[in-house]
């Protein structure tokens, strides 16, 4: 556990900057914080681009952004080759990316969608950054019937989601000041989600990146994004890593970020488990817990033969051996809004 996150507040804020890119409070309300690398400090350190950052953090309005800004081109890498390697936490593992069926966090996410707008068959979904694609799975029995496309720059994970989930894979690069190229002129999508994507992007490129995104929105189209809920002004002590994160996320300054890039903030809470919890657990090791190696052989080549099913069947194994799924579905904090908790979940609308 790394403790003394916060660096020395008398460090002098770089000078050429001119304050908050979010909410252009002054210079002197910025706060240097130590950026916290446990997730990518293994990689050789031409192949890890988060080495030697530190992040400023806003008095103001809360939004934290990692500094000097990360190279795109080596970012696009990084995403590309690193992030979901053998060996990375984000893993899809050796026997292919394994779809979670109802992910809670999914099926949450399409949930709150319909509160804000009826979808009909045949309308175009859009998840961008899909990983293993639990909100295909999540799509497909809450709001069925829409054509789903993804965009996803690991070639690993978007060659299984073409050829098992049967979804159209848009090239799309992270870099701000191109546009959303992989998508035809005029094709807009009237469900958008995406769920822990932004704190992926520089942090002052999150508005730009977002006024990417935008023209890909259909006029009566709903955006659905989700971000770790990170005001270093408050959670600063309880973190232990910051890699590969680069922007950082208060209530009140995601909000800025999406109206700045032109969209209508029509709701934004937060959910997950609380701070309080997720904090306990991380302290007491219990959501690193490592499965013992005969259950992990069981579960992995489990998990194999299951990805090689048909959904339907596979679905229905799985609900005979686990029946208690629903249940714990419908007791996930995923679904909970308000209060402390570790993430925040915006709708937003052209
Ligand atoms: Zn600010």
């Amino acid at each position: 556990m790394v403790d003394a996150a916060v660096l020395s507040l008398a460090q002098p804020v770089p000078p050429l900057l001119n304050g908050c890119p979010i909410c252009a409070a002054t210079v002197g309300t910025l706060v240097r914080m130590r950026y916290i690398d446990q997730q990518c400090s293994h990689l050789p350190q031409a192949e890890n681009p988060f080495t030697g950052l530190e992040i400023l953090v806003c008095g103001s309005c809360g939004f934290g952004y990692a500094t000097p800004a990360v190279d795109v081109a080596r970012l696009e890498r990084f995403y590309r080759h690193q992030y979901r390697a053998p060996g990375s936490v984000h893993a899809l593992g050796s026997s292919g990316p394994w779809r979670a069926r109802l992910d809670p966090r999914a099926v949450a996410q399409v949930l709150l969608a319909k509160l804000f707008r009826t979808f009909h068959t045949g309308e175009s979904f859009l998840d961008i950054g899909p990983g293993q694609g639990a909100s295909l799975d999540a799509l497909a029995q809450v709001c069925p019937g829409l054509q789903a496309s993804v965009i996803e720059p690991d070639e690993s994970a978007a060659q299984w989601l073409r050829q098992r989930a049967g979804v159209q894979v848009i090239a799309q690069s992270l870099d701000p000041r191109k546009p959303c190229a992989g998508s035809p002129p005029g094709n807009t999508f009237e469900l958008i989600l995406m769920s822990h994507v932004l704190e992926h992007v520089n942090g002052v490129d999150a508005v730009a990146w977002l006024m990417q995104v935008k023209p890909l929105l259909s006029d009566d189209g709903i955006m659905i994004c989700e971000v770790p809920h990170c005001d270093l002004r408050q959670h600063a002590e309880r973190r232990d890593n910051d890699a590969p994160h680069l922007g950082f996320f208060s209530q009140d300054s995601l909000a800025r970020v999406f109206q700045q890039a032109g969209l209508t903030v029509k709701f934004l809470e937060t959910c997950g488990p609380t701070y309080a919890d997720w904090w306990s657990n991380r302290c007491n090791g219990t959501t690193r817990a490592t499965p013992s190696a005969p259950r992990r052989w069981l579960v992995n080549t489990g998990k194999a033969l299951l990805s090689c099913l048909p959904t339907k069947m596979a679905d229905e194994l799985v609900t005979r051996i686990r029946p208690e799924r629903c249940a714990e579905l419908l007791g996930s904090e995923e679904l909970c809004y308000g209060g402390d908790r570790t993430c925040l979940r915006i709708v937003a609308a052209r």
